[in-house]
């Protein structure tokens, strides 16, 4: 699904097929999860195809890899250039890109000096489809700030994701959404969130979320549009007052919430300022309307 014969990745300062790429079984990344990783995406532009905020999400890759500790030496402009290649190379132009960073054999929780790199991108749709989906307020909660560094991204980290995913999907739910450790409404498995209310947005302040690119760009498309968005603490009962409600990611894009526990929210999606948002937003990664720093 991710790879064909023919697909090149990058490992470690060289182009391979991925097909001969092989990965040491005692990496300490497999066995205990201290790995960093980024989510980015590329679109087909009237300018050709672009990588969306690419500085961001490699400058992230480095903040996070610092904070777990590991030495990544390769620059955020090298990356990106990198990222360009593997696209061209296998011909792709709507794809996902997945750079990893990843430790070599290590089965001690010391720091690991041996640093590997590997990019990998594929074509991808939506992650959550395009419909307005049903949600599920999780019974599983974000980590602890004070147990991990929750605003990087950490390969360990999406344990916690993937069983509110998957407690979700196995009650008939599209996603989850998850409080923080505080009982405040956080964010979404591999997205962040926002809801409307009398055309004004609202989200969780950073802290004990990921700190979102995607986020980031809806204040920006906010701001332009002269829609408000405050930063602010919420909980779930305070879910039955609001119009609509959103998911914001590099994968998911913006995709609207149906419902919340089977409590639908009143506002048409088509007449919510939220679907303003998501319009713009698509139309700000498709036709190119962002800067590319490095090209
Ligand atoms: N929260 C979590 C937990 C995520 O994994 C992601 C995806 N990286 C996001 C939020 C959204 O971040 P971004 O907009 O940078 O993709």
């Amino acid at each position: 699904m991710y790879y064909k014969d023919k697909t090149v990745i990058y490992l470690n300062g060289e182009y391979i097929k991925a097909s001969d790429a092989n990965v040491n079984l005692y990496s300490q990344t497999l066995h205990y999860g201290n790995g960093v990783f980024e989510g980015i995406r590329s679109y087909n532009t009237d300018d050709g195809v672009r990588i969306f905020k690419a500085k961001e999400h490699f400058d992230r890759l480095h903040y996070s890899a610092e904070k777990m500790h590991i030495n990544l030496s390769i620059s955020s402009e090298e990356l990106e250039k990198i990222s360009y290649q593997l696209l061209k190379v296998n011909k792709l132009k709507n794809a996902y890109i997945r750079p990893l960073v990843y430790l070599g054999e290590n089965m001690s929780l010391n720091e690991c000096n041996d640093v590997n790199i590997v990019i990998m991108a594929w074509e991808w749709g939506n992650y959550l489809g395009s419909n307005q989906i049903k949600v599920m307020s999780s019974s599983f909660q974000r980590p602890n700030p004070k147990s991990c560094h929750v605003e990087a991204k950490v390969v360990g980290h999406y344990t916690n994701s993937i069983l509110a995913t998957t407690e979700a999907k196995n009650k008939g739910f599209d996603e989850a959404l998850l409080s923080d450790n505080e009982g405040y409404v956080a964010e979404a498995p591999g997205a962040n969130f926002f809801v409307e209310k009398d055309e004004v947005l609202y989200t969780p302040p950073l802290g004990n979320i990921l700190a979102g690119i995607t986020r980031q760009t809806v204040f920006e498309i906010a701001e332009e549009l002269g829609i408000e968005v405050h930063e602010k603490k919420f909980k779930f009962k305070d879910l039955k007052n609001i119009d609509t409600a959103f998911f914001c990611g590099t994968a998911a894009e913006i995709i609207g919430i149906k419902s919340i526990d089977h409590y639908e929210f009143p506002l048409k999606w088509e007449n919510s300022i939220s679907s303003l948002i998501q319009r713009k937003y698509k139309m700000r990664v498709s036709k190119n309307e962002f800067q590319n720093v490095y090209l």
